[in-house]
């Protein structure tokens, strides 16, 4: 039996199951309401429809916005609104658990849009600093330059002038949010986009470590578990971490552009970054947690998932290394809406802890929700667990009326 296996038959200081501790924050009509919606999103077809009709609706100036706020926006955003959010902060801050504000809007494509993303991500590190319950912040490279240009960058093609000049620009907003995440003192997490632009984001990333992380991880970049790749890039960060004398700033998923990175390497033929099987990214995703705990002097680690076995996994490394449920080098993070019960239970028994609340109009967070529901559609098991989870709960209401 390998390290992975056995430590399944280990006792560890938490359970994922206490569907009270889950649900604390959640009124019995609200429980209902996720019941309802993770049973819709068991259907691909309905959801693929519900997702065009509400973008349709919603640009003929039909008044369905109510609805979509009442039920799937409410299920996985904070809110239009600082007033809104602010709410959904408070509240889970109240079972330990912190948030990080996801500036949801998406397809940003001209300079004014990306100095309007910065000037909001700038607002939220300011938020932060009086607000214990922001840990930290996350943004897309992409909502702060232009993805064509990033393409380029990663594909090392020639810049013309303008580019020359949007590729300094682009790189001077991450300086400037980085330069005030640092000052903040509250980390600042680069998400992962498609391989034929994260050369390039990678790249800003590392440079950004390097002037900012001297003392403390400050900023993270993301590292995608479903390349093949990952692990010896990885490898090749730690190294470069420890002869740089900087904190290495590490979230790990395992990637959300599955479908739509085998469908481009199927179109332009050549092979595809991503592993042949889910097994192959669990097994990956797994040995990166190792790597983080081997390394944890000069790691600082976010696992951004919500596979309850990875979670255990960490947090059997934690146990057997002896190192605090809080050890400030480690965060577990799940996305509002999602798996409640690890992030409650998980708070619940000492762990860092946050979710990634998106929040903005509702028409600009509909990409979002529907990525959420397709992305929920195609991962069957995960889906039966929320509502399995949620069943449970309602169950345990009944019976104690
Ligand atoms: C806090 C947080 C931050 C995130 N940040 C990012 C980010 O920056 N960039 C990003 O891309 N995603 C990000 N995600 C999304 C994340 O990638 C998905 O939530 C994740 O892929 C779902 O996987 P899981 O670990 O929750 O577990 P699981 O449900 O166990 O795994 C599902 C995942 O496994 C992989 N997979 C499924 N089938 C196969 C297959 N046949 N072959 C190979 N691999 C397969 C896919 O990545 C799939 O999404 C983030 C998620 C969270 C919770």
């Amino acid at each position: 039996m390998n390290k992975i296996e056995s430590f399944k038959n280990s006792v560890l200081p938490v359970s994922f199951e206490d569907t009270a501790i889950a649900f604390q924050h959640k009124s019995d009509r609200d429980l209902l309401l996720a019941y309802l919606i993770f049973v819709l999103t068991k259907n691909p077809f309905l959801v693929k429809f519900l997702s065009q009709a509400a973008k349709l609706t919603l640009s003929m100036g039909l008044p369905v916005k109510p609805i979509i706020k009442a039920t799937v926006f409410k299920q996985f955003c904070g809110g239009e609104k600082k007033e809104e959010y602010s709410k959904v902060i408070a509240n889970l801050g109240k079972a330990g658990i912190g948030t990080i504000l996801d500036y949801s809007v998406e397809g940003t494509e001209d300079e004014a849009g990306f100095e309007g993303t910065k000037k909001e991500l700038l607002n939220i590190i300011e938020q932060s600093k009086s607000n214990p319950n922001i840990p930290c912040t996350c943004m897309k490279i992409t909502a702060i330059g232009s993805l064509e240009l990033l393409e380029k960058i990663t594909a090392k093609d020639s810049l013309s002038k303008d580019e020359q000049r949007e590729w300094l620009q682009l790189q001077s907003r991450l300086d400037a949010i980085c330069k005030a995440a640092h000052q903040a003192n509250k980390p600042v997490y680069i998400d992962a986009e498609e391989s034929w632009i994260q050369a390039g984001i990678d790249a800003m990333a590392e440079k950004m470590m390097s002037t900012y992380n001297k003392d403390k991880a400050i900023v993270f970049t993301t590292l995608q578990l479903y390349r093949w790749d990952r692990i010896d890039y990885f490898r090749r960060l730690i190294k470069q971490a420890r002869t740089g004398s900087y904190k290495l700033g590490i979230k790990i998923v395992r990637g959300a552009y599955l479908e739509k990175e085998r469908e481009r390497a199927s179109l332009l033929g050549y092979k595809s970054p991503i592993n042949s099987s889910k097994l192959e990214t669990d097994k990956e995703y797994n040995e990166a947690i190792g790597l983080c705990i081997e390394n944890i002097d000069v790691v600082e680690i976010c696992a951004g998932t919500h596979n309850e076995n990875s979670c255990k996994l960490l947090v059997h490394y934690m146990t057997e290394k002896k190192l605090a449920n809080n050890h400030p080098h480690i965060y577990f993070s799940q996305l509002y809406g999602m798996s409640d019960n690890i992030s409650f239970n998980l708070a619940s028994a000492g762990y860092n802890v946050s979710k990634y609340l998106p929040f903005g109009p509702v028409e600009s967070t509909l990409p979002y929700l529907a990525r959420r529901a397709e992305e929920n559609t195609a991962i069957a098991g995960q889906m039966s667990k929320e509502l399995e989870t949620i069943a449970k709960e309602l169950r345990r209401r009944k019976q104690a009326q």
